[in-house]
């Protein structure tokens, strides 16, 4: 049960929502964007998260189109990773959210949810990153479009009042090689231990990873180190793990030195699968 009582509203326009959003603000009623409010629920339920009002963003239909216009991919926050999956429009996109929590869950998870979610592993954010993905961001202030690299370190930035309306994605890398290996303690269904998402973006291999270290990242000296073909596959690859700067996970799941050996073997798989073996 939700231990306290909270109103609920339902815009139908961006405008609105940061309307009813600056107005529950200002009378001090936390309110919260809500997207398939899995998070908000069960954090809410263990006394981890409070509001006196939540704005539900999915009766907004700028954050429920999925499709391609002018060669780009539109995908809006509150589409559920069933649907993005369903769809297929960016096959590694599909993949990634095919593996976050189960089918019944994923029916609700929203995009914008898992990226802007708490939970640490937003995995939905890697195959964004690597293929230089936009995020379309409302405020008071009106709408802006930017990289999401630009806006991401460690989690989104937003600021006060702001939500993610939609994705945009280069239709470019709708097509390219891509591969996604998600490796868990046990069960097919878990928080990854490692999850990676790589693309192949002009001979060069792009990466991002979750679960490696408390946040998700793309790095460009990693990539270096993978892209450099002048060295052997495996001084390559120990040369990319050997450069990542923020403490390893060592948790319940597996220990950092666990963590790497299975890095290690799954950067082994990136290189033979993207082509970049030497
Ligand atoms: C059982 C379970 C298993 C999970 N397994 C995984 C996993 O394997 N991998 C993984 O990556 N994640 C996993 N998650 C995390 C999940 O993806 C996140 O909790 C995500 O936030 C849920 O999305 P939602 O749409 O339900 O978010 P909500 O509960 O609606 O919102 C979560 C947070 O995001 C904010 N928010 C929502 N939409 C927007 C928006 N458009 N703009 C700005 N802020 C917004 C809300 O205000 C709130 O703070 C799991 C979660 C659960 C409950």
């Amino acid at each position: 049960m939700i231990p306290f009582d909270f109103e609920y509203y339902k815009p139908e326009t961006v405008e609105e929502a940061i309307q009813i959003y600056t107005e529950l603000n200002g009378k001090g009623k936390k309110p919260l964007y809500y997207g398939g409010g899995t998070e908000i629920i069960s954090m809410s339920r263990a006394h981890n998260v409070y509001t006196e009002a939540v704005i539900d963003i999915k009766g907004i239909s700028e954050c429920n189109v999925q499709g391609l216009r002018d060669n780009k991919l539109i995908i809006g926050s509150a589409v559920t990773l069933t649907q993005i999956a369903e769809a297929n429009l960016f096959p590694l996109l599909g993949l990634t959210v095919q593996r976050i929590a189960d089918h019944t869950i994923q029916d609700k998870i929203t995009l914008g949810g898992n990226i802007a979610g708490t939970i640490i592993y937003r995995e939905a954010v890697l195959p964004l990153l690597i293929s230089n993905s936009e995020v379309v961001i409302a405020s008071s202030k009106g709408k802006k479009q930017i990289l999401l690299k630009d806006i991401f370190d460690k989690r989104i930035k937003l600021s006060d009042g702001e939500f993610i309306v939609n994705v945009i994605v280069d239709s470019s890398f709708l097509s390219v090689p891509y591969l996604h290996a998600k490796r868990t303690k046990s069960d097919k269904i878990d928080y990854p231990l490692i999850t990676l998402a790589a693309l192949k973006d002009n001979n060069r291999i792009n990466i991002a990873f979750s679960g490696v270290c408390s946040y998700p990242f793309r790095s460009s000296s990693i990539e270096d180190y993978l892209n450099d073909y002048s060295l052997q596959n495996n001084i390559r690859i120990n040369n990319a793990i050997g450069n990542i700067t923020e403490p390893i996970l060592s948790d319940l799941s597996g220990s950092a030195d666990f963590r790497k050996f299975m890095l290690q073997r799954m950067l082994t798989e990136v290189l033979e699968k993207l082509g970049g073996t030497n």
